[in-house]
């Protein structure tokens, strides 16, 4: 695909070998079309396992076609993510994939490949978000200091063509609403001026939380579009931030169900959270003193940490599947509120190791186990249909 998209603090994104992903614990799928080579590799002792075991693979007869298994774990990690000497690269004791170091790039699974790659596929090309689960996606964003944008960048994975990811090329566009369908320019249009809103060049004042709360009834506004006057894309381009007044008139609307201007509370968050959470996963409760906890190490450092929580928003608009999912309007909307509580939790447990206060490597664990959370535990398509009051 000719066209592809990433926010502008991570385009120059390229793997530091960090091995998150190979340390995680997680089930790590082979393609069949790898086995060969890395077994081939391994018998001959040109790649090395962290035991020594030629034993590599953990075939699984139920596998979808085109997959062999999983990689065997050691001690909870790939069996290839040996320390450096291992595959003779001196004494250094950092790790790192012996596949990689001896094969190449393209004798990994396609999972290795992609991971920390979140990507959308549509028939404007390909936005490749960053799951920041992986410490140099998160470093990337936590030490930013321009204006995030949408630009132009590389091929998602070299090589590969399309993408792993979600794949909306064969399906209708977006809803905007329950009744309307949004046109793919309109929703290019709203992508960007979420990611402006929250960190572009003219990023809106005030707090991250009222600014999510004018993108709710600017969403809801859009929801209630009609042909006949202005296009959506005009309409998207006339919106500017909204006055206080009618910020306040839309957040003090009384409704029973939970409301999609109303932020989400932990406990919601965490209801939504367990239920769309793939097994064995689960969402570890939020601490049982996160109200003290965050009104000594959080509240204090927030407003300094800004802009990267309005960073780690832009991205969670930026490629959002749950545009898909559900609809590119409140449910988009109803989606940074939820990402903005779990990341605030997340901060309050990293406080509370120590205890200290929020500072970069705290930031940095929480972004990254808020990602955990919401890219890799929960199920996306689960997440998006528990978004909206029922
Ligand atoms: S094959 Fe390499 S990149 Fe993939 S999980 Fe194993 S050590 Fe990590």
């Amino acid at each position: 695909m000719s066209d592809t998209f990433w926010l502008s603090c991570h385009v120059d994104y390229a793997c530091r070998h960090s091995g998150a992903c190979c340390r995680a614990g997680w089930p790590l799928p082979v393609d069949t079309r790898v086995v060969e080579a890395i077994d081939a590799a391994v018998t001959s002792r040109r790649v090395p396992t962290v035991d020594g075991s030629v034993v590599w693979l953990r075939e699984t007869p139920e596998a979808p076609e085109g997959m062999a298994g999983t990689f065997r774990l050691a001690d909870g990690a790939c069996v290839f993510h040996v320390a450096r000497e291992a595959a003779g690269h001196g004494a250094a004791a950092a790790r790192h994939c012996a596949v990689h170091a001896t094969l190449g790039h393209e004798a990994l699974p396609s999972s290795c490949q992609h991971f920390p790659r979140v990507c959308l596929v549509d028939t404007r090309g390909v936005r490749v978000a960053l799951s920041h689960f992986c410490p140099t996606a998160a470093a990337m964003l936590v030490d930013a200091t321009r204006p995030v944008t949408i630009v132009r960048g590389p091929e998602a994975v070299p090589g590969v063509g399309v993408p792993e990811g979600l794949d909306a090329r064969d399906v209708l566009p977006p809803s905007l609403s329950d009744r309307v369908l949004m046109d793919l320019d309109a929703l290019t249009a709203w992508e960007a001026h979420i990611v402006q809103a929250l960190a572009g060049p003219l990023a809106w004042p005030g707090a991250v939380e009222d600014v999510l709360a004018q993108v709710a009834a600017q969403a809801a506004d859009l929801a209630r579009w009609t042909p006949g006057g202005a296009s959506l894309t005009e309409t998207i381009r006339g919106f500017a931030p909204a006055p206080d007044d009618a910020l306040d008139g839309a957040l003090s609307r009384d409704t029973s169900a939970r409301d999609p201007f109303e932020p989400w509370t932990p406990e919601a968050a965490w209801a939504l959270g367990r239920e769309a959470c793939r097994a064995p996963w689960t969402w570890p409760d939020p601490p049982a003193n996160l109200a003290a906890l965050d009104a000594r190490w959080v509240a204090p450092a927030w407003p300094y940490v800004a802009p990267v929580v309005r960073r780690y928003l832009a991205g969670k608009a930026f490629g959002a599947w749950v545009t898909w999912q559900a609809d590119a309007t409140q449910a988009l909307a109803a989606w940074l509120s939820l990402a903005l509580t779990v990341l605030r939790v997340e901060c309050a447990r990293a406080c509370a190791e120590g205890p200290r206060p929020l500072d970069r490597e705290r930031l940095v664990t929480a972004v990254r186990q808020a990602d955990l959370l919401l890219v890799h535990y929960a199920d996306s398509a689960a997440m998006a249909a528990g978004l909206l009051p029922r």
